[in-house]
């Protein structure tokens, strides 16, 4: 029987980080991941790489592109004229994407000496997993380990009266390789993933239905930052209904009627295509946790404490299937965290300092708390804002919709949240994270030399806006 120091179950964003790193520690390593990709062979990178991150970016990224050509360049002094759509290669040039990036995992997975076990893999103990590949993809086998990290990730939610089919009623996987744009597309809720893809497919030419069970739009993310997505998006053309009860859901070989009620009452809508994102739960099936005694939660997260130990010794879980939001980079790093520590050090994930990315148009980032989170607690809070429309280099990008909002400590001045909604918010939040991660007061921030013109500009701006003294806003 192989025996290795580390096995690692999972090698999604979590799975195959913690992997690598185990091995460059010098300790011999094995990753187990049943997941098959499009064409139907074993691929290792989990969601993120195969059906989420990587898929959805690439297809916001081409949507945006053709939007932009399309609709958005007449402001420029550039009229473009026979403007077509290839969803063929566009969806094409996403799965070579995930396809190469798939096979970098493998070659790193080669190059650091890390054995790739292909199937389900299953606790017999708490040092032997069974391996079981699909039927007739090879034969069942079991290996050691002295330590196991579980990095099982998650699944779609599914709500009782909505059966998703593959065909009309659809998970975000299948909402990333439509053959052709739905003329009407349905989406169950608006958190992440329904205006990621509804403004996808919103780009491309569908019209976008939003059904939200919430009385607030985007929940966890700023209040105000979101009240502003929310007006955006709607000028954008996405309908969005809150406080929609989805009661039933049926497809006809034409179309889905989906039923709901919201405060106006009772109503049908008939679209094309219905996408549920209503969440996602941890993935534990089959792990045969409760033989082991692994505890879990109500969630059905793996209970962890703050370095990603479960209850039962040498037993780690990382990723989506432990508290925490389900994030690639977050997951990463609580892989690289547990690697380490098992080599003896001491490090730690600073949870306070994780930054969100929503890639819409624009997109919208944060770190640390909102103003909402603030005013549930203690301490004393001063803000600053600063809009688009007063950034130079936005103007001159014709990109100006947008704000950074910037929260400090009153007595202190530390930063304790940054909220963005900007185009390249993404890269922007990085500044923030930096900032947050040395306890950086906002007058820090007011002080750093920023390049002119930049986006960037607009956090200075927000920091200096903190005291009233911002330049331009
Ligand atoms: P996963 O990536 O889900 O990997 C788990 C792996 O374990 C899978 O390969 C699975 O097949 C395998 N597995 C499960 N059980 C077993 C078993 N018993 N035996 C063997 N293998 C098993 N996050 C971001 O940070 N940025 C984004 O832009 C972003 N976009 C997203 C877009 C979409 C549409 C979706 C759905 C998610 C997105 N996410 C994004 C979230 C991100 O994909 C997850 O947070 C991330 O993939 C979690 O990594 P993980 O390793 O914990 O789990
Ligand atoms: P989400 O939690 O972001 O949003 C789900 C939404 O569905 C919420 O607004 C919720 O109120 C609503 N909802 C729940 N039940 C409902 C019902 N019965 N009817 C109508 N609405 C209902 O979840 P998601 O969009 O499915 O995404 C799942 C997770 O994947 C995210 O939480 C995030 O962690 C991850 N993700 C991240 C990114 C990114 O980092 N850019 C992108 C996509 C997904």
């Amino acid at each position: 029987m192989a025996s290795f120091d580390i096995v690692i179950i999972g090698g999604g964003s979590a799975g195959y980080v913690a992997a690598i790193r185990c091995a460059q520690l010098g300790f011999s390593t094995a990753c187990v991941d049943e997941y098959l990709g499009k064409d139907g062979g074993f691929a290792l990178g989990g969601t993120c790489v195969n059906a989420g991150c990587v898929s959805s970016k690439a297809l916001l990224d081409s949507s945006s592109k053709y939007h932009r050509l399309k609709y958005r360049l007449a402001n420029h002094g550039i009229s473009v004229e026979g403007v077509g759509l290839d969803l063929h290669q566009m969806v094409s040039r996403k799965d070579n994407i995930v396809r190469n990036l798939a096979q970098n995992i493998e070659s790193q997975f080669k190059k650091h000496n890390v054995s790739w076990y292909k199937g389900h893999g299953s606790l017999v103990d708490p040092i032997h997993i069974k391996i079981t590949p699909p039927e007739g993809m090879g034969p069942e086998e079991t290996i050691k380990g002295s330590n196991i990290i579980l990095a099982t990730g998650s699944s779609p939610n599914d709500l009782p009266t909505v059966k998703v089919d593959g065909n009309k009623i659809l998970d975000s996987a299948h909402a990333l390789d439509f053959q052709e744009v739905p003329k009407r597309l349905g989406i169950i809720g608006s958190g992440v993933i329904g205006v990621e893809l509804g403004s996808v497919w919103k780009r491309l030419g569908s019209e976008v239905v939003l059904l939200e069970a919430m009385d607030k739009f985007l929940s966890f993310t700023d209040e105000e930052i979101a009240a502003y997505a929310h007006g955006t998006f709607t000028s954008q053309g996405l309908e969005i209904h809150m406080n929609a009860r989805v009661i039933s859901a049926k497809a006809n070989d034409r179309l889905v009627s989906v039923n709901y009620e919201d405060d106006d009452g009772h109503h049908t809508l008939e679209v094309d295509k219905l996408l549920v994102a209503v969440g996602r739960r941890p993935h534990t099936e089959g792990l045969n946790l409760d033989d082991i005694g692994v505890l879990t939660d109500e969630a059905g997260d793996i209970l962890v404490d703050a370095h990603c130990r479960t209850n039962v010794p040498h037993i780690y879980a990382i990723g989506d299937v432990v508290r925490g939001p389900m994030l690639a980079h977050k997951g990463s790093e609580e892989g690289i965290m547990v690697a380490e520590r098992l080599a003896g050090a001491q490090t730690s994930v600073n949870y306070d300092a994780i930054p969100w990315v929503i890639y819409t148009s624009p997109e919208i980032a944060w770190v640390g708390e909102t103003e909402k989170e603030l005013k549930a607690g203690a301490r004393e809070y001063k803000i600053g804002r600063f809009s688009l429309k007063s950034n130079i280099r936005a103007l001159a990008m014709d990109d100006h919709e947008g704000m950074v909002k910037l929260i400090s400590d009153k007595q202190t001045d530390e930063i304790l949240g940054v909220h963005i909604i900007a185009p390249t918010a993404s890269e922007l939040v990085a500044e923030a994270v930096v900032a947050m991660e040395y306890n950086a007061s906002a007058e820090d921030i007011a002080r750093i030399v920023h390049a002119h013109p930049t986006l960037a500009e607009s956090i200075r701006e927000a920091a200096l806006a903190i005291d009233g003294r911002s330049i331009h806003g």
